[in-house]
């Protein structure tokens, strides 16, 4: 008889499998043999299973190679499911034979070692439970984003990450070498997803976008997953409300789609499926006079930075809708209010528990003249922008959108620390590798 096809570790979970022969493979998580029998546990992508290997059962050989084996090394692995009450699924693997697919060498992360070295291992790191947790969770969100937008008949497009000129003004622009003309990493594709609108009305994208922020903060990444999105026909309650309804029905997607992970990484999946609308609306103004009276250093005018939205979200549990932001402080394209020349149609979404932007919404400025405006005033060149200015001259139509940090999101749904610990590779100003 040929032996069983390697299965899932799942699979030992079946009613059925008790008793059964079975065969897995995976890596090795831990190791400890005493007195010729070695317990493993095995890890694969849909579980860990314990293993015990018996020097009688596998024979004097394979018994040594499989003590030999190291932490992260892998294996295959046939043997006898047995029920265990104490392990995770429930299940025990008694072995019968063992074949060593890569001992490995001594696994260099180990418990209580500085944050630093875990970065610069950070391609071993991943493989620690809570980061595989968080990158499913990851995986869960954009698949529930991208099942609403289905849902809603936004069409997903593919902007361009190389650009010649830099979409939210130079500053924050990582510049390259364009054979030998000035190029720019993305900060944003609106810019495209705007000119996309005409054909398609309801447009979306999910791509990185590159920002050589200065400031060190534990929200800020040079490279983010940016979900934008772009609707003709909106204006800024349409876009608001677009927003609310999508994060409601996005978060009980993934609270369905992962709930164990969720519960392990502290933030039960109850909060998010009782998360409803409406989230509060705050006034621009009605927050600096609010921060003020907290005692905080801000006038009409200042830009909120991360202590003025922790402390304007810090005590609630709803995300908040912060709107009508002073012109000045935004981008150019966005829409002077109608009734208020000072401000305009804007709104920033607030998470909730200190965590502060995860949304920038607004929107857009149709009219030519104070487009050009606004760009002389951030001392751009408008003929730069000319072929953003044409979509302006035909078929122009009142639209709205808005840019959503997708690990921003994930940080205060999975209550991290830091921005870095929701992506695998995270670049900070300091670290562009592994
Ligand atoms: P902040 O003021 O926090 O720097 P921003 O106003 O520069 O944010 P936008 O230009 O509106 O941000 O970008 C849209 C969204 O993209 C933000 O609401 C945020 O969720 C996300 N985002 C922006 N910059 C970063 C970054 N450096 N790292 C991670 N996410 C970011
Ligand atoms: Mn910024």
């Amino acid at each position: 008889m040929s032996a069983p096809a390697p299965e899932p570790v799942r699979a030992l979970r079946a009613p059925d499998a008790v008793g059964s022969t079975r065969r897995i493979r995976g890596w090795v998580q831990r190791s400890r043999s005493s007195g010729g029998i070695l317990f493993l546990q095995v890890r694969d992508r849909t579980g860990t299973v314990p293993v015990t290997v018996r020097k009688d059962a596998v024979g004097e050989a394979a018994f040594k190679a499989a003590e030999a084996v190291q932490i992260e090394g892998t294996v295959e692995i046939e043997g006898t499911v047995a029920e265990d009450r104490r392990a995770p699924g429930g299940r025990e693997l008694k072995a019968t034979a063992v074949s060593i697919i890569h001992a490995g060498e001594p696994f260099p992360i180990v418990p209580e070692q500085t944050e630093e070295f875990l970065l610069d291992h950070r391609h071993l790191t991943i493989r620690s439970q809570d980061l595989v947790a968080t990158i499913r969770v990851k995986a869960a969100l954009l698949a529930a984003f991208r099942a609403f937008f289905e849902r809603e008949e936004v069409l997903e497009i593919t902007p361009p990450i190389l650009t010649g000129n830099p979409a939210e003004g130079g500053s924050e622009a990582f510049t390259i070498d364009y054979f030998g003309r000035p190029g720019y990493l993305s900060q944003t594709a609106q810019l495209y997803l705007e000119a996309m609108i005409a054909p398609h009305e309801r447009v979306y994208a999910i791509t990185p976008s590159f920002r050589a922020e200065k400031s060190r903060t534990p929200r800020h990444l040079t490279e983010f997953t940016h979900l934008e999105v772009e609707l003709a026909w909106c204006d800024l309650d349409g876009i608001v409300a677009f927003i609310e309804r999508m994060i409601v029905e996005v978060l009980r997607d993934v609270a369905t789609r992962c709930p164990e992970e969720l519960t392990r990484l502290g933030r039960p999946p109850e909060e998010l499926t009782g998360l409803a609308a409406p989230f509060p609306r705050l006034a621009y103004e009605d927050a600096v006079a609010r921060l003020k009276a907290e005692g905080l250093p801000v006038e009409w005018g200042s830009d909120l930075g991360t202590a003025e939205e922790r402390a304007l979200t810090i005590a609630a549990t709803r995300p908040i809708f912060l709107t009508r932001f002073p012109r000045e402080i935004k981008a150019f394209y966005m829409r002077q209010t109608p009734s208020d020349p000072r401000t305009v149609e804007a709104a920033d979404l607030l998470a909730p528990e200190g965590y502060g932007e995860i949304v920038g919404a607004s929107e857009r400025e149709i009219d030519v003249g104070k487009l050009v405006e606004r760009l002389r005033a951030i001392g751009a060149d408008p003929a730069e922008y000319e072929w953003y200015l044409d979509l302006r001259r035909h078929g122009n139509v009142p639209h709205a959108g808005f840019g959503l940090g997708v690990e921003r999101l994930l940080r205060w749904i999975l209550r991290r620390e830091h921005i870095r610990d929701t992506t695998p590779f995270p670049r900070t100003p300091s670290r562009h590798t592994p």
